[in-house]
Protein backbone atom coordinates (compact mmCIF):
# COMPACT_ATOMS: atom_id res chain seq x y z
CA UNK A 1 0.00 0.00 0.00
CA UNK A 2 2.87 2.86 0.63
CA UNK A 3 3.81 1.80 -2.61
CA UNK A 4 0.82 2.93 -4.62
CA UNK A 5 0.10 6.61 -3.38
CA UNK A 6 4.54 7.40 -3.63
CA UNK A 7 4.11 9.92 -6.37
CA UNK A 8 1.21 11.47 -4.96
CA UNK A 9 2.48 12.16 -1.77
CA UNK A 10 6.13 13.28 -3.41
CA UNK A 11 4.25 15.94 -5.11
CA UNK A 12 2.19 16.92 -1.59
CA UNK A 13 5.85 17.79 -0.39
CA UNK A 14 7.11 19.48 -3.16
CA UNK A 15 3.91 21.81 -3.54
CA UNK A 16 1.82 22.03 -0.48
CA UNK A 17 5.26 22.10 2.26
CA UNK A 18 8.17 23.03 0.52
CA UNK A 19 6.89 25.94 -1.61
CA UNK A 20 5.32 27.09 1.72
CA UNK A 21 7.92 27.72 4.58
CA UNK A 22 8.49 23.50 5.40
CA UNK A 23 12.12 23.21 5.59
CA UNK A 24 13.02 21.33 8.36
CA UNK A 25 14.36 17.91 6.50
CA UNK A 26 13.05 15.46 9.43
CA UNK A 27 9.52 16.95 9.32
CA UNK A 28 9.74 16.68 5.14
CA UNK A 29 11.32 13.36 5.18
CA UNK A 30 8.07 12.01 7.81
CA UNK A 31 5.60 13.52 5.33
CA UNK A 32 7.48 11.42 2.54
CA UNK A 33 7.53 8.58 4.59
CA UNK A 34 4.23 8.13 5.94
CA UNK A 35 1.22 6.54 3.34
CA UNK A 36 -1.63 9.17 4.26
CA UNK A 37 -4.30 7.19 2.54
CA UNK A 38 -3.35 4.76 5.49
CA UNK A 39 -4.83 7.03 7.91
CA UNK A 40 -8.86 7.67 6.03
CA UNK A 41 -11.22 5.39 4.95
CA UNK A 42 -11.27 3.40 2.19
CA UNK A 43 -13.28 5.15 0.11
CA UNK A 44 -11.71 8.83 0.56
CA UNK A 45 -8.26 7.31 -0.69
CA UNK A 46 -7.88 9.19 -4.00
CA UNK A 47 -8.35 12.39 -1.77
CA UNK A 48 -5.21 11.06 0.24
CA UNK A 49 -2.95 13.72 -0.86
CA UNK A 50 -5.69 17.08 -1.47
CA UNK A 51 -4.71 19.95 0.36
CA UNK A 52 -7.33 19.58 2.82
CA UNK A 53 -8.70 17.88 5.87
CA UNK A 54 -10.98 15.10 5.35
CA UNK A 55 -13.65 13.50 7.79
CA UNK A 56 -12.90 10.38 9.71
CA UNK A 57 -15.72 9.68 11.51
CA UNK A 58 -17.34 10.67 14.90
CA UNK A 59 -17.50 13.83 13.33
CA UNK A 60 -13.84 14.48 13.58
CA UNK A 61 -10.80 15.01 11.01
CA UNK A 62 -7.93 14.75 9.83
CA UNK A 63 -5.85 17.61 9.79
CA UNK A 64 -4.43 19.28 5.95
CA UNK A 65 -1.28 17.84 5.55
CA UNK A 66 0.13 21.32 5.45
CA UNK A 67 -1.10 22.13 8.74
CA UNK A 68 0.71 18.86 10.36
CA UNK A 69 3.98 19.64 8.97
CA UNK A 70 3.73 23.27 10.30
CA UNK A 71 2.86 22.04 13.57
CA UNK A 72 5.53 19.68 13.59
CA UNK A 73 7.80 21.82 12.35
CA UNK A 74 7.12 24.75 15.09
CA UNK A 75 7.70 21.64 17.78
CA UNK A 76 11.45 21.68 16.62
CA UNK A 77 11.05 17.75 17.65
CA UNK A 78 15.03 15.72 17.94
CA UNK A 79 15.15 12.32 17.51
CA UNK A 80 15.50 11.66 21.41
CA UNK A 81 12.22 13.95 22.38
CA UNK A 82 9.58 12.16 23.86
CA UNK A 83 6.37 13.71 22.71
CA UNK A 84 2.77 13.78 23.71
CA UNK A 85 -0.35 14.38 21.08
CA UNK A 86 -3.65 14.87 21.61
CA UNK A 87 -6.72 14.38 19.97
CA UNK A 88 -5.30 10.93 18.03
CA UNK A 89 -7.87 11.07 15.88
CA UNK A 90 -6.72 9.15 12.41
CA UNK A 91 -3.29 8.76 14.24
CA UNK A 92 -1.62 10.45 11.08
CA UNK A 93 -0.08 13.53 13.30
CA UNK A 94 0.89 11.02 15.86
CA UNK A 95 2.51 8.55 13.03
CA UNK A 96 4.20 11.72 11.56
CA UNK A 97 5.62 12.30 14.97
CA UNK A 98 6.17 9.06 15.51
CA UNK A 99 8.81 9.25 12.74
CA UNK A 100 10.79 11.51 14.22
CA UNK A 101 10.62 11.30 18.48
CA UNK A 102 11.79 8.41 19.72
CA UNK A 103 8.62 7.97 21.35
CA UNK A 104 5.08 9.20 21.10
CA UNK A 105 2.51 9.01 23.55
CA UNK A 106 -1.46 10.09 22.10
CA UNK A 107 -4.70 10.24 24.09
CA UNK A 108 -8.04 10.08 22.12
CA UNK A 109 -11.82 10.48 23.68
CA UNK A 110 -13.56 8.48 21.31
CA UNK A 111 -12.08 4.60 22.26
CA UNK A 112 -13.36 4.17 18.53
CA UNK A 113 -10.85 6.64 16.97
CA UNK A 114 -8.15 5.00 19.48
CA UNK A 115 -8.67 1.58 18.46
CA UNK A 116 -8.53 2.33 14.38
CA UNK A 117 -5.06 4.28 15.38
CA UNK A 118 -4.10 1.47 16.75
CA UNK A 119 -4.67 -1.43 14.55
CA UNK A 120 -3.14 1.05 11.47
CA UNK A 121 0.35 1.48 13.70
CA UNK A 122 0.15 -2.17 14.14
CA UNK A 123 -0.15 -2.97 10.46
CA UNK A 124 2.31 -0.07 9.70
CA UNK A 125 4.78 -1.44 12.50
CA UNK A 126 5.04 1.89 13.91
CA UNK A 127 5.77 -0.21 17.14
CA UNK A 128 7.22 3.60 19.09
CA UNK A 129 3.17 5.13 20.00
CA UNK A 130 1.22 4.32 22.46
CA UNK A 131 -2.28 5.49 23.00
CA UNK A 132 -4.75 6.10 25.82
CA UNK A 133 -8.41 6.59 25.29
CA UNK A 134 -8.88 8.95 27.90
CA UNK A 135 -9.42 13.41 28.65
CA UNK A 136 -6.07 14.56 26.95
CA UNK A 137 -6.44 17.97 28.26
CA UNK A 138 -5.08 16.40 31.42
CA UNK A 139 -2.03 15.06 29.66
CA UNK A 140 -0.71 11.67 30.45
CA UNK A 141 0.61 12.41 33.73
CA UNK A 142 2.47 8.87 33.78
CA UNK A 143 5.23 9.79 31.09
CA UNK A 144 5.20 12.86 31.86
CA UNK A 145 7.33 14.96 31.57
CA UNK A 146 7.80 15.66 27.37
CA UNK A 147 10.36 17.38 25.38
CA UNK A 148 7.09 18.05 23.02
CA UNK A 149 3.53 18.49 23.49
CA UNK A 150 0.73 19.00 20.25
CA UNK A 151 -2.50 19.75 20.38
CA UNK A 152 -4.54 19.14 17.64
CA UNK A 153 -7.88 20.07 18.77
CA UNK A 154 -8.84 23.61 19.55
CA UNK A 155 -9.27 24.38 23.26
CA UNK A 156 -10.26 28.06 25.39
CA UNK A 157 -6.83 28.55 26.61
CA UNK A 158 -3.99 26.35 27.39
CA UNK A 159 -4.35 23.31 30.02
CA UNK A 160 -2.44 24.10 33.04
CA UNK A 161 -1.94 20.11 33.20
CA UNK A 162 0.28 20.33 29.74
CA UNK A 163 2.35 22.96 30.82
CA UNK A 164 3.11 20.95 33.96
CA UNK A 165 3.94 17.92 31.95
CA UNK A 166 6.71 19.64 29.72
CA UNK A 167 10.60 19.66 30.41
CA UNK A 168 12.27 22.91 31.35
CA UNK A 169 13.35 24.02 27.18
CA UNK A 170 10.23 22.17 25.87
CA UNK A 171 7.44 23.19 23.38
CA UNK A 172 3.52 22.87 23.95
CA UNK A 173 1.49 23.74 20.64
CA UNK A 174 -1.92 24.46 20.64
CA UNK A 175 -4.80 26.05 18.44
CA UNK A 176 -6.44 28.68 21.52
CA UNK A 177 -9.54 30.59 20.62
CA UNK A 178 -12.45 32.05 22.33
CA UNK A 179 -14.97 30.12 19.75
CA UNK A 180 -15.38 27.09 19.16
CA UNK A 181 -14.98 27.78 15.46
CA UNK A 182 -11.47 29.93 15.19
CA UNK A 183 -8.27 29.27 16.94
CA UNK A 184 -4.69 31.25 16.67
CA UNK A 185 -1.88 28.37 17.24
CA UNK A 186 0.23 28.99 20.19
CA UNK A 187 3.69 27.76 20.76
CA UNK A 188 4.90 27.71 24.49
CA UNK A 189 8.21 27.37 25.32
CA UNK A 190 9.00 26.42 29.06
CA UNK A 191 12.13 28.26 29.80
CA UNK A 192 12.36 27.78 33.36
CA UNK A 193 10.71 25.94 36.20
CA UNK A 194 8.15 28.30 36.36
CA UNK A 195 8.85 30.47 33.45
CA UNK A 196 6.88 29.90 29.81
CA UNK A 197 7.11 32.17 26.49
CA UNK A 198 4.04 32.25 24.95
CA UNK A 199 3.71 33.38 21.29
CA UNK A 200 1.42 33.32 18.34
CA UNK A 201 1.90 31.66 15.29
CA UNK A 202 -0.89 31.50 12.41
CA UNK A 203 -4.82 31.56 12.03
CA UNK A 204 -6.42 27.76 12.89
CA UNK A 205 -9.07 26.09 12.75
CA UNK A 206 -9.11 22.93 14.29
CA UNK A 207 -11.85 20.34 15.95
CA UNK A 208 -12.96 21.55 19.48
CA UNK A 209 -10.73 20.45 22.67
CA UNK A 210 -13.21 18.87 24.66
CA UNK A 211 -12.43 17.93 28.21
CA UNK A 212 -12.27 19.22 31.73
CA UNK A 213 -9.12 21.75 30.77
CA UNK A 214 -10.98 22.25 27.51
CA UNK A 215 -14.62 23.27 26.31
CA UNK A 216 -17.64 21.39 27.80
CA UNK A 217 -18.90 18.48 26.15
CA UNK A 218 -22.33 20.35 24.75
CA UNK A 219 -20.52 23.53 24.30
CA UNK A 220 -22.46 25.01 21.11
CA UNK A 221 -20.76 24.84 17.78
N1 LIG B 1 -4.30 14.63 15.00
C1 LIG B 1 -5.49 14.12 14.36
C2 LIG B 1 -6.52 15.21 14.19
C3 LIG B 1 -7.76 14.78 14.86
S1 LIG B 1 -9.02 15.97 15.09
C4 LIG B 1 -5.16 13.44 13.06
O1 LIG B 1 -4.00 13.50 12.63
O2 LIG B 1 -6.03 12.80 12.47
C5 LIG B 1 -8.94 16.19 16.84
C6 LIG B 1 -9.17 14.99 17.69
O3 LIG B 1 -9.13 15.43 19.04
C7 LIG B 1 -10.52 14.31 17.52
O4 LIG B 1 -10.32 12.97 17.24
C8 LIG B 1 -11.22 14.50 18.88
O5 LIG B 1 -12.03 13.41 19.25
C9 LIG B 1 -10.02 14.65 19.79
N2 LIG B 1 -10.25 15.30 21.07
C10 LIG B 1 -10.99 16.39 21.36
N3 LIG B 1 -10.92 16.69 22.67
C11 LIG B 1 -10.08 15.76 23.22
C12 LIG B 1 -9.59 15.52 24.56
N4 LIG B 1 -9.92 16.29 25.59
N5 LIG B 1 -8.76 14.48 24.74
C13 LIG B 1 -8.39 13.67 23.72
N6 LIG B 1 -8.83 13.84 22.46
C14 LIG B 1 -9.66 14.87 22.21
Amino acid sequence: MPQEYSMERKQMVERQLKRRDIHDPLVLRAMETVPREAFIPENMHTFAYEDRPLPIGEDQTISQPYIVALMTQALELTPKDRALDIGTGSGYAAAILSRIAEKVYSVERYKSLADTAKERFARLCYDNIWILEGDGTLGWPEHAPYDAIVVTAGGPDVPQALLDQLVVGGRLLIPVGKTLQLQELVRVRRTGQDEFEREKLTDVRFVPLIGEQGWEENAQR
